[in-house]
């Protein structure tokens, strides 16, 4: 295996190869700026674990893995260097940036995993700190899952977290999401645009969010909410077919029914993959990173003080949207996306974030 070892400093290194690094990646080495990606291992963040992209405009329908491959193509066929391999520390205290690789893998930087492999002979597995002047953090989320038998096995085959992916193949079909959040409520109303009957099923007897969305649920007829109650199971053999819940409250418990159903969207949460910048820029409490653009957001919908907001409010510079607390670090995509978590959303972050750190870049030689 091959050892990296980077003598001159990188202009700038994005951490993450989904859509929002690798538009990022597009964009910078289109200006001439060969940015360097380390894309994950295994690379390609969520968009590689689902099947048809319909939504992606450009694409009529594109395999997940198969836009992702596109776009490293893409990036490369401009000079982006790009790394199969996870970062497992950055230093952000000082610049230059120092960012460190995981101790496994072999690439060759400027070609993809499978091209380095075949040419790559030495023995060494270790890849050396490589600082550089400016960073994109585009590690992505994940979402959360039940954890229920049957629930890995139908994912794509009925079961999802994403009703603005899939919620076109469910016409006229009966369909369950799980959650009381915003993100379950408006998994919800997106469903009832093309499901004749959408259940929510929720763990307490009430949710907990925004009373704006729970008012449009409440008064839209094909929703029911199922309180109280638990997915235990999700049933079928080569496509959904139904669930299992199980009432937490009432008479005679524990208390179970099967519910048929055709699609099972899950809805309880997302998890930022960005536990190794907790201590170098300011995260929120989920672990989202937080730009210009978030707390500007989040400013603006306060009507009183809040102390954290206003203790972290000087690190940040407002003439970037995408710039962390860190002065020539940025955030683009899913890890900062709290609302949309869109392939085209990530990546038009992506690209807007390219464009910044360029501009940050000609402002800080
Ligand atoms: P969330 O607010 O954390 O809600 C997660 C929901 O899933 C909760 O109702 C929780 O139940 C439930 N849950 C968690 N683990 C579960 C499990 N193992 N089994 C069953 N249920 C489980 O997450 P979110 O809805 O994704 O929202 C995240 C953030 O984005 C929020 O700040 C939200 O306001 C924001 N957001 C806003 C909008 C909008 O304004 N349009 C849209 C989407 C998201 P409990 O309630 O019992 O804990």
């Amino acid at each position: 295996m091959l050892e990296v070892i980077s003598v001159i400093m990188e202009n700038v290194i994005i951490i993450g190869g989904g859509p929002a690094g690798l538009s990022a990646a597009i964009y910078l080495a289109r200006a001439g700026l060969s940015p360097l990606v380390f894309a994950g291992s295994p690379p390609g963040g969520q968009l590689t674990l689902t099947s048809e992209v319909e939504n992606f405009p450009g694409h009529d329908s594109i395999l997940g893995s198969e836009l992702i491959e596109k776009m490293r193509k893409q990036a490369q066929r401009f000079g982006a260097k790009i790394v199969d391999e996870n970062v497992f520390k950055v230093d952000f205290s000082k610049r230059p940036f120092i960012i460190s690789p995981a101790s496994s893998g072999s690439v060759v930087i400027g070609q993809s995993q499978s091209e380095s492999e075949k040419t790559d002979s030495t023995d060494s597995n270790r890849f050396q700190p490589i600082s550089t002047k400016s960073v994109i953090i585009a590690t992505g989320a994940k979402a959360l899952w039940l954890n229920v038998p049957g629930e890995q096995e139908l994912r794509g085959k009925g079961v999802s977290a994403c009703a603005t992916c899939d919620g076109f193949f469910f016409k006229d079909k009966v369909v369950a999401v799980v959650g009381g959040g915003d993100t379950a409520m408006e998994e919800a109303l997106t469903l009832t645009k093309f499901a004749k009957k959408v259940y929510i099923i929720h763990r307490r007897d009430s949710f907990r969010a925004s009373k704006i969305m729970q008012e449009r649920v409440f008064s839209n007829k094909k929703i029911e909410v199922i309180w109280n109650a638990q997915v235990v199971e999700v049933m079928g053999k080569n496509r959904l077919e139904g669930i299992k819940i199980k009432f937490t409250r009432g008479e005679n418990l524990p208390q179970f029914k099967i519910l048929a159903v055709d699609g099972l969207f899950v809805a309880i949460g997302h998890k930022p993959d960005t536990e190794i910048f907790a201590s170098q820029v300011e995260l929120d409490e989920k672990g989202y990173v937080i730009t210009t653009q978030r707390l500007a957001m989040e400013l603006a919908k306060l009507k009183n003080k809040n102390e954290k907001l206003e203790k972290i409010i000087n690190k940040f510079d407002f003439n970037y949207q995408m710039i962390t607390s860190v002065p020539g670090v940025f955030a683009a995509g899913d890890c900062v996306d709290i609302y949309y978590r869109q392939a085209a959303t990530a990546s038009g972050m992506g690209v807007a974030a390219a464009l910044e750190v360029e501009r940050w870049l000609g402002e800080n030689k």
